[in-house]
């Protein structure tokens, strides 16, 4: 698999269990061509992000192992930021901070609500309204122009929250909206070990992608070493299946193909 790229990872800088030549050994076991670090940059009071004071020391790491090309593993520099609708300026200069190669745009709060990691709320909304808030705010996210990459298209199923009636006009209204804005989405792996049990997005969110040609990258949403990849054999076998013949991987924010 040494054509292949794993682009969503979490190290000590946020909330991830091991640093950064952890994860290079295990991409490197792996046979993987490329691995992007992809830490949480959040404008949230949270304890799960890069703190501010940490910014200058992450930066020059992570640029110095991109520049290092001895290793048979690339590095990409990547960072992972929440979308805020009404911050869309101040998200703006605080990614200018940083040398990325790509930025994942990620929804994990809903207003206030960090409903990835707070369970509490779950109920107070019908789940399809809690499907309409969650993929607009996705929509906005990739109509912002802020971001290469949508993160994990519909995280909002991660606690089983399934919609109850057919979201496919929504989830054909999102895609349309990723394609017009000429953004990338990844197949994050790691919803296949949340309570969701299924990789994100799911099966036919996929399809759409495939029929409206959004383009594609790999994440296994690492927070640790050994996570590195996880279940990149079953994403592959998907993706062909539902007929992408090639993923995408990034180099200052540019984009190019690579064929699986
Ligand atoms: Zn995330
Ligand atoms: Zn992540």
């Amino acid at each position: 698999m040494s054509y292949l790229v794993d682009y969503h990872m979490h190290t000590t800088f946020s909330d991830g269990k091991d640093h950064y030549p952890a994860y290079l050994e295990v991409a490197r076991r792996k046979d993987l061509a490329e691995i992007g670090f992809s830490d949480h940059i959040t404008l949230a009071p949270v304890d799960w992000c890069v703190n501010e004071i940490d910014y200058p020391v992450m930066k020059e790491n992570l640029k110095s192992l991109c520049n290092d090309f001895s290793e048979d593993v690339q590095v990409r520099f990547g960072i992972e930021v929440d979308y805020f609708p009404e911050k869309e300026e101040e998200l703006r200069q605080l990614i200018a901070y940083f040398p990325c190669d790509y930025v994942i745009g990620s929804v994990h709060f809903i207003g206030d609500w960090n409903f990835d990691t707070d369970r509490s709320f779950y109920g107070k909304w019908s789940n399809d309204e809690l499907y309409r808030m969650y993929f607009e705010l996705v929509q906005k996210a990739a109509k912002s122009g802020l971001f290469d990459i949508i993160g994990h298209l519909d995280l909002i199923k991660k606690f089983q929250c399934w919609p109850e009636s057919d979201q496919t006009p929504l989830f054909e209204e999102t895609i349309k909206v990723i394609k017009e804005a000429n953004v990338v989405i990844e197949l994050n792996t790691s919803g296949f070990d949340r309570p969701c049990i299924d990789f994100y997005p799911n099966k036919k969110i996929l399809e759409i992608a495939a029929r409206y040609g959004v383009p594609i990258t790999l994440g296994s949403d690492a927070h640790q070493a050994d996570q590195v990849g996880r279940h990149f054999d079953k994403a592959l076998e998907l993706l062909k299946s539902l007929g992408f013949n090639q993923i995408v991987r990034f180099r200052n924010r540019v984009r190019s193909e690579i064929k699986i």
